[in-house]
């Protein structure tokens, strides 16, 4: 197990910066998640970490060890890639004992090695058959075997999950949870998907544009979202993003008129970011909006009811504003098309970002 640093890491490709200024403090054991939109430079960092990739500034320590110019192989690491990379022509034992042959390690340990990780990933029976005999997700094993029987120190993922199937997918992010508390061994894992990115890390990095806009636990990103970006791609459904206009703000609540004209209290500290009269954007997610019996809150046009069986996504239209506004109801909910709503907002549960996204603290 090791730690990894990551002191203001940055990747230019001749004149563009793929990555820049990216600082990330890893601990012993942790499972550590970069996410992000495509191209915001999440593999390039992962493969500065592994060494395919030269670092053009900033510093990467591996286990206290300044590791800029140390080999791929001396890094202790080994990583595991979104096509598995497998040897077609080696049975799955072959490429699970090929690096460690190769390493010229004793006969009995490699077997004893191989066993392990078969044993870990429930491949043993498999261990005769060659990579095309595979279904994808034993594919996906045998590559996380391969891993696992180098004993690497940190373990680096790139979208490891992407060519497998939604139900696949699902039960791959089980194992991998699996996994991590089996071996307690420092995981890097890099995907687009931020379901996957929630339900697996202990500490999630969500990059965009080649730099990092937040680092925190799952929960933290959900709750306590730095800015309009993170807000909006953490989440699912994702969070109502609408503008608005400020009427008043204090140190304990902020009151913002919506497209509508209906205003619409907030609790927040906006006495630093937020002026009478300003533009702001008011964060509220589906599942914290609730349909009202009174005249409170703002009025909505309904477009479409989606019934998920436990609960009702509603689609529905607010004047002014050209994205439909999206309300999670917690049960089974009918209402026709351009029927009238009231919708209410907790103010304790919203969320007010200022002109520049920057979200206005509690
Ligand atoms: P994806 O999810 O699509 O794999 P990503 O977040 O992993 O995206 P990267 O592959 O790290 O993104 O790419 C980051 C940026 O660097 C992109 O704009 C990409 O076009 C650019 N880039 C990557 N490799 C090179 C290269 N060899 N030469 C020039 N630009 C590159």
């Amino acid at each position: 197990m090791a730690t990894v640093q990551l002191k203001g890491i940055a990747k230019k490709y001749t004149e563009n910066y793929a990555v820049k200024g990216v600082d990330i403090d890893i601990k012993d054991g942790e499972f550590i998640v970069l996410v992000g939109p495509s191209g915001c430079g999440k593999t390039t960092t992962l493969r500065m970490i592994a060494g395919l990739e030269e670092i053009s500034e900033g510093q990467l320590v591996i286990d206290g060890k300044a590791a800029n110019d140390l080999s791929p192989a001396e890094r202790g690491i080994a990583m595991v890639f979104q096509s598995y990379a497998l040897y077609p022509h080696m049975s799955v034992e072959e490429n699970l004992n090929f690096g460690l042959r190769l390493q010229g390690v004793p006969k009995a340990e490699i077997d004893a090695a191989v066993n392990n990780a078969a044993e870990i990933l429930h491949i043993k029976h498999l261990l005769d058959r060659k990579p095309k005999a595979l279904s994808g997700g034993q594919r996906q094993r045998v590559a996380i075997g391969r891993a696992i029987t180098r004993k690497p120190k940190v373990f680096l993922f790139d979208e490891p999950l992407s060519n497998l199937d939604a139900s696949l997918r699902v039960q791959m992010r089980i194992e991998f949870a699996r996994l991590h508390q089996d071996l307690g061994a420092t995981m890097i894992y890099v995907t687009h998907d931020q379901i996957e990115a929630m339900t697996l890390a202990d500490r999630i990095v969500v990059f965009s544009e080649g730099r990092v806009e937040q680092i925190g636990t799952p929960l933290q990103l959900y709750h306590q979202p730095n800015n309009l970006f993170v807000a909006g791609f953490i989440g699912s459904p994702k969070m109502n993003l609408v503008p608005v206009q400020v009427e008043s703000a204090d140190a304990q609540f902020a009151v913002v008129r919506m497209t509508d004209g209906s205003s619409i209290k907030v609790a927040c500290d906006g006495r630093q970011q937020l002026k009478a009269g300003e533009k702001a954007t008011l964060g509220i997610r589906p599942e914290h909006l609730s349909v009202q019996s009174s005249d409170q809150g703002f009025g909505v046009t309904v477009t479409l009811c989606e019934q998920m069986g436990d609960s009702t996504m509603v689609y529905a239209q607010l004047a002014g504003f050209d994205k439909p506004v999206v309300i999670r109801v917690a049960d089974v909910f009918r209402a026709e098309q351009n029927h009238t709503l009231r919708i209410g907002i907790n103010p304790e549960l919203a969320y007010l970002f200022d002109s520049s996204g920057k979200a206005v603290p509690r």
